[in-house]
């Protein structure tokens, strides 16, 4: 039988890949609704090419263009309400949630409270309501399948296994592109250079928080709920060929660890039909032409971001959503040049430390949690910036 999928954010470079997975895999996946936050043009193509009916625009002006550009029989519901409808979907059997950002939170909760699976891209939604999610999907018997590779390499490690086997986790971490080089300065780098990432092919957000390395201290914070490791039984390991996606250490002092090329597809394609090992097309490994592996211990000087991420984790509470959302501030005006490459760090660091954690947040305080650390972080930002040359002074 096939898996009705639903892709949350279908036009990013997650989603364009699980469409690949879904057309490589036609008798196994039948994709019935596509959303995406602007880009209609693109979601209308996606829709024709997968005769999908069901399809929605977060951005209410770029719904009401999709809405008259569709066929008339294709439906379009807008705002992020009709992003949720579509996530709450009751046929679908799996959510494939892969909005940028906060974004997807509320859409996770109603695809859980559906009783749907969801096979999570999205890392921020367990960073900043982690408790929250899992008990939701624990409420419902929905799961949460990992999408993010370092996640889905912990995943299949574990499968089978007895959680109280496990002794640690270890995340493995590209590092970026600046990561072994001592001879970048960080307030100078440009969106450009921290863009460009050595290994993976990634959306903004996330190819700026790998060069920050604030991705995986959020990786850090979603393995724990993800897998109930506490926080300081998970490693991280910088190794910068990312072939070795994340390792397992078990009682016994054995690692398990889950190999392959760096391509998005190989942990997509496991959350959408996993446990089973389908064909994915892609080129096997081969270890002798690869030659060697490099692994090393991630510098917490020159990279904050890491330590910034554990200090909100085993703070708690809304602690790690304040974080969160104050680096997606802090991203969003590096990328646009009102803010330093190392500004983002700063800025994290200046919101959590302003910020009064609340213990146990429900929904409505961890929106609101968010919100007070996004005007927190633009007005820090703000008073950080230098006197604009020529201004009167007063
Ligand atoms: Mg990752």
């Amino acid at each position: 039988m096939k898996k009705k999928v639903v892709i949350l954010g279908s036009t990013g470079s997650i989603g364009e890949n699980a469409l690949k997975v879904a057309a490589a895999l036609p008798d196994r996946l039948q994709v019935i609704g596509l959303a995406s936050r602007t880009s209609y043009p693109r979601l209308l193509e996606q829709a024709a090419q997968f005769k999908v009916k069901r399809l929605a625009v977060a951005d209410p002006a770029a719904a009401e263009a999709c809405r008259a550009a569709a066929p008339r029989s294709v439906s379009v519901s807008g705002g992020d309400d009709g992003v949720e409808a579509l996530a709450a979907l009751e046929e679908a059997d799996i959510v494939l949630c892969a909005l940028v950002g906060m974004a997807g939170l509320r859409s996770v909760i109603a695809a859980l409270r559906q009783g749907t699976d969801v096979a999570l891209a999205t890392k921020e939604v367990l960073v900043a309501a982690g408790g929250l999610v899992m008990d939701t999907a624990a409420k419902h018997g929905a799961r949460l399948l990992p999408v993010d590779s370092e996640h889905s390499a912990i995943f299949q490690c574990l499968e089978g296994r007895d959680p109280a086997s496990v002794r640690r986790l270890v995340l493995t971490a590209s590092g970026g592109p600046f990561a072994g080089r001592h001879d970048v300065d960080f307030d100078k780098v440009t969106a450009a250079e921290a863009l460009k990432h050595p290994r993976w092919n990634m959306g903004r957000k996330v190819s700026v928080d790998s060069a920050t390395l604030m991705n995986k201290g959020l990786e850090v914070i979603e393995a724990h709920w993800l897998f109930g490791v506490p926080f300081d039984r998970i490693d991280v390991v910088i190794h910068p060929e990312s072939i070795v996606h994340s390792l397992v250490e078990f009682n016994d002092g054995s690692l398990l660890a889950q190999l392959s090329q760096p391509d998005m597809r190989f942990a997509i394609q496991y959350a959408l039909t996993g446990p089973a090992r389908l064909d994915t097309g892609l080129p096997a490994l081969d270890l002798a032409r690869l030659g060697a592996l490099h692994f090393r211990a991630p510098d917490p000087i020159r990279f904050p971001g890491l330590g910034l991420a554990r200090r909100a984790a085993l703070t708690g509470g809304t602690a790690p959503a304040v974080m969160n959302a104050a680096n997606e501030v802090a991203v969003a005006r590096f990328l646009t040049g009102g803010l330093s490459f190392a500004g983002i760090w700063h800025t994290v660091e200046a919101v959590l430390s302003a910020h009064t954690p609340h213990p146990r947040p429900t929904l409505d305080q961890l929106m609101a949690a968010d919100l007070w650390s996004r005007a927190e972080a633009e007005r820090s930002i703000t008073a950080a910036q230098p006197a604009v040359p020529g201004a009167p002074l007063c």
